[in-house]
């Protein structure tokens, strides 16, 4: 990207550096590595609207992850899977009217509160809520609220198969994962974005396609798309416990892996089985998929295996081990 640099009184290049920064939250310093751009020629360091973002996020979510705080994510996870908006959800909890629209924003919320909506996360526990304390619901509120947590806790297969997930993959956001706990879902819809969007679609370039993307939109947003860890193997990044997600996506038929033969070689196609789902990415996760799609539009297995071993995280990394998302910052795709 090229701008006008006061100093050096002409247009010139920019580069991205990383540069230790302190921030103040909540009246704690928190350090972070902050991407920052600047003048190429002679340093001076010029205002990113999006670079500072980002630093912030990373900055609270040092924050959150240091008093074990549920991220503004996770929050709204359990607001939607009772079905409730912000303002009900708030007057529910007898808290001020935007207090749940502002921690689903980003801030940073109140420890007594993070303790009430970690323990409300379970289903049997807003039935004790409901029944225990004088809600601000009217009855009928109260009744369709019952019924949802009824749903919610006899879906019992959903919450084995939720649970065996859970052995494999990590809950607590860190940087392993992106600050994003797992989540299945997202992962589904990534692997069925790419798989509609290719002709043809291989295993091996889905893992680097994910990666790309969970990396990209990290650092972009302080933030992973799917929560998935991944480790460096011989052909480059792969999600961790690929063979498992990829056994349960079958198992639940939202895609499989078919294996043919071309000119002697085995190959393995990913086959969707399912539209892309609605609703499960945002439109700036979508925003990411896209543009990897497009950037690796034309490279077959080979190419893209060989492209992602050059990325720093990929060198540094031994076999086996997990990439950190702090190397996404060394990512320099478009
Ligand atoms: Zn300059």
């Amino acid at each position: 990207m090229r701008t006008y640099c006061e100093e050096c009184g002409k247009e010139v290049e920019t580069r991205i550096i990383t540069k230790r920064e302190s921030y103040d939250v909540c009246g704690e310093t928190i350090e972070v590595d902050a991407q920052v751009l600047v003048c190429a020629e002679c340093g001076e360091e010029f205002y990113s609207e999006e670079l500072d973002n980002a630093t912030l996020v990373w900055a609270y979510n040092e924050y959150r992850r240091r008093h074990k705080l549920l991220l503004p994510e996770e929050i709204k996870k359990i607001r939607e899977q009772y079905g409730l908006s912000q303002r009900s959800f708030a007057k529910l909890l007898n808290w001020g009217d935007k207090t749940i629209c502002r921690y689903e924003n980003g801030s940073i919320q109140d420890k007594a509160h993070n303790s009430l909506l970690l323990f409300l996360r379970e289903p049997e526990n807003m039935r004790t809520y409901l029944t225990e304390n004088e809600v601000a619901l009217n009855e009928r509120q109260k009744g369709k609220l019952l019924a949802i947590v009824e749903k919610l806790e006899q879906n019992e297969e959903y919450r084995a198969g939720r649970r065996f997930l859970n052995l494999f993959f990590t809950k607590v956001p860190c940087e392993e994962n992106g600050y994003r706990a797992f989540d299945y879902d997202k992962f589904c819809a990534m692997v069925l974005f790419f798989a509609h969007r290719s002709t043809e679609l291989l295993k091996t370039k889905l893992m680097k396609l994910l990666n790309y993307s969970d990396m990209i939109f990290y650092k972009e947003n302080g933030i992973s798309i799917s929560g998935v860890r991944y480790a460096h193997l011989p052909y480059g990044p792969v999600p961790e416990n690929f063979d498992i997600l990829l056994g349960t996506m079958a198992a639940d038929h939202i895609a499989y892996i078919e294996v043919f033969y071309d000119n002697g070689y085995e190959k393995h196609q990913v086959i969707p089985e399912e539209e892309m789902p609605e609703g499960i990415l945002s439109e700036n996760e979508l925003a990411v998929l896209e543009r990897i799609y497009n950037k690796f539009a034309s490279f077959g297995s080979v190419d893209i295996s060989n492209y992602s071993h050059n990325e720093k995280g990929y060198m540094e990394t031994k076999k086996g081990e997990i990439i950190s998302y702090a190397y996404a910052k060394d990512i320099e795709l478009i």
